[in-house]
């Protein structure tokens, strides 16, 4: 059979493109991942055996394997892990399989200073291969197959593959390094690279020249070994193995049980938001090994989905090595790991915000609408999570806890008011906040997705319920103030007068509104909108309707402030001769400019515009 030409998929050949013209600084950086690739193929050997042991085939010793062929300039690494068969060839090195890289080419931007960065920030996986060879063999044998394949690339578009030779299982990748690379084949330059990058990788990591071998790593698994021994870089650099990340870890958290339950874990929170975090499909990033064997990263029960944005290590020593995916499912060892995790981790977090909130608002930020899942779907954690839980405040800048709240609630304040939506600073404009502002109350502004849903389901914290300051029975009358400014100070419609606008509104508007009521919370606009209590918040509704799961708009209640010049000039008008049709118009807008200042559309935006224009041109 000859060998057959294949085209790379596009995404990949763009990739090429940049990382080929790419001035990068950090090339030797191809080495930590072409070694990381071998070390991931030799875990999953390992974990294929436990099941199939003739994949072994008395070849039991993993490594990796270095060697520079000087007159040739060709830098190989080879491993003796899982191999490669030819589709897996071409579907894994013609395609992007890792949402991470995906991600890498859909930011590129062709700027290439820019670009470089984030070569820096996602690293390239096997394609950096590229950046210092001008030309990558790839020769490999999967484990319990004879037939070996070679796949040969000059990184322009295309690859070429065939039948090949191998010795064994495992895969060889040959370098053919460019003009200019010499110094990847000095032996001295790969022990320094091996070390700074890959001295954590669990397998050992040999430089092989002629018949002396060099082991260039520590070669054991990093977590394993006592705290006191590990320095803050080796953990740092375990963070960016395991986490294929590189940042700094926010929180490094290694802890070991020994008794009931035996386990290891070295746990990260990482530094920035992982690009997958919002992936429903990625549900814990964790690895899970049982006494240092990889089991899998693909153990969704090892944490709650709202810490998923933890990176590291569990290593059990309670599973047993051949446990598979569906053992791990409902697996009471893999429930009470996932306990202890969870306890730790927001012990950790409880202590972290009381030392230094600054630092925790950074950690809050990245990942507190992820935490606040934890809020609606796990009861048990709640009152931990709502200590927690930081949130921006109509009355002061940063964030503020809960508790902060209630010792700055009012006198007479019973409830801790909320308001939700989209962005804060038309929150912090919003009408329904006026009054709560004019009694000096502090409304907190939600602005995540997920704060609707929890609201939906927690109803109070130490004693105060949480209410929404779009609610209609918000009762700032409770509330005692000193401030002279209160609205009701203001001049304003009272009695009948406002009794017979609130009628003639009411007529014009009908069904489209639940009711319309004097407001006790607007100081400056005339009109808002608020929900009845009982019905739906107005911002939920908004989102279930964004998202197509309700069609309909349940009626508001239209709030008119009294002492608003515009509603006294109408109270005046309606109690003329012929107010009706004169408030019809009036009626109508005051409702849509409501809709409008929550950001909703509206129904009918050309008789709006009719509408407006006659207004505005009997004004002039
Ligand atoms: P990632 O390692 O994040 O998946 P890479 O670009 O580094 O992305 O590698 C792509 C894929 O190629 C790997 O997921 C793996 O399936 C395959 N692969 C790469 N190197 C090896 C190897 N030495 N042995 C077996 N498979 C490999
Ligand atoms: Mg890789």
């Amino acid at each position: 059979m000859t060998d057959q030409t294949m085209h790379f998929q596009a995404e990949v050949t763009r990739l090429l493109h940049i990382v080929t013209h790419a001035l990068y600084s950090q090339k030797e950086i191809f080495l930590r991942e072409l070694i990381s690739n071998a070390s991931d193929a030799c875990d999953k050997l390992r974990f294929a055996a436990q099941t199939d042991p003739a994949l072994w085939a008395g070849d039991v010793e993993l490594k990796v394997t270095i060697t520079a062929e000087k007159t040739g300039r060709i830098l190989s690494i080879a491993d003796n892990g899982i191999g490669m068969d030819r589709d897996e060839l071409i579907a894994n090195l013609g395609t992007i399989a890792r949402s991470g890289t995906g991600e890498f080419v859909s930011s590129l931007s062709g700027d290439s200073a820019r670009d470089m960065a984030l070569i820096g920030q996602f690293g390239v996986g096997f394609y950096s291969a590229f950046m210092v060879a001008g030309k990558v063999e790839v020769v490999s044998r999967k484990a319990g197959e004879a037939q070996a394949w070679r796949w040969v690339s000059d990184g322009s578009g295309q690859f070429s593959i065939g039948e090949a030779e191998r010795n064994g299982r495992g895969t060889t990748i040959l370098l053919h390094l460019r003009e200019g690379e010499d110094e990847f084949l000095d032996p001295a330059r790969l022990g320094r690279i091996v070390k700074t990058y890959s001295d954590h990788v669990a397998l050992p990591v040999v430089l092989q020249d002629g018949d002396k071998a060099e082991t260039l790593n520590a070669a054991s698994a990093l977590w394993s070994r006592p705290k006191a021994e590990i320095t803050e870089q080796q953990y740092k650099d375990f963070y960016h193995h395991v986490a294929h990340a590189f940042d700094e870890p926010w929180l490094t958290l290694h802890a070991r049980a020994e008794g009931k339950l035996d386990y290891t874990l070295l746990l990260f929170v990482p530094g920035m938001r992982p690009h997958d975090l919002f992936d429903p499909a990625r549900k814990s990033a964790l690895k899970l090994y049982v006494r240092r064997v990889f089991i899998t990263d693909r153990c969704d029960e090892l944490v709650p989905a709202w810490l998923r944005f933890l990176r590291g290590v569990v290593d059990s020593a309670d599973l047993p090595l051949n446990v598979s995916r569906e053992m791990l499912q409902h697996n009471p060892v893999v429930a009470r790991i996932r306990q202890a995790i969870t306890r730790r981790v927001l012990g950790e977090l409880e202590k972290k915000a009381e030392k230094d909130a600054t630092a925790y608002a950074v950690f809050w930020e990245a990942f507190g609408a992820v935490l606040k899942e934890g809020l609606y779907e796990d009861a048990e954690h709640r009152a931990q999570l709502l200590k927690l839980a930081r949130f921006r405040s109509s009355a002061r800048e940063g964030w503020v806890s809960l508790d902060d709240y209630i010792a700055a609630m009012k006198d007479g304040q019973a409830a801790i008011y909320v308001i939700n939506g989209d962005q804060l600073d038309q929150l912090r404009r919003s009408p329904q906040l006026e009054g709560f502002r004019a009694r000096g109350v502090e409304v907190l502004l939600l602005t995540d997705p997920v704060d609707d849903f929890w609201l939906s389901v927690v109803q109070d914290h130490a004693g105060k319920p949480i209410k929404s300051a779009t609610r209609a029975g918000a009762d700032l009358d409770a509330v005692k103030d000193s401030d002279a400014a209160r609205p009701d100070a203001a001049e304003k419609v009272e009695g009948a007068a406002l009794g017979t606008l609130i009628a003639a509104l009411k007529q014009v508007l009908g069904d489209a509104v639940k009711d319309v009521r004097e407001s006790k919370r607007l100081t400056d606009s005339a009109v808002c909108l608020v929900a009845a209590d009982g019905d739906l918040d107005m911002h939920l509704e908004r989102l279930l309707r964004l998202h197509q799961k309700l069609d309909a708009t349940s009626p508001r209640i239209l709030e008119i402030n009294p002492g608003h010049a515009l509603i006294r000039a109408l109270a005046a008008r309606a109690q003329q001769p012929g107010a009706m049709d004169a408030l019809t118009d009036a009626a109508l807008l005051l409702l849509d400019q409501a809709r409008l200042m929550e950001g909703e559309t509206l129904a009918d935006p050309a008789g709006f515009a009719q509408r407006l224009a006659r207004v505005m041109e009997k004004g002039l």
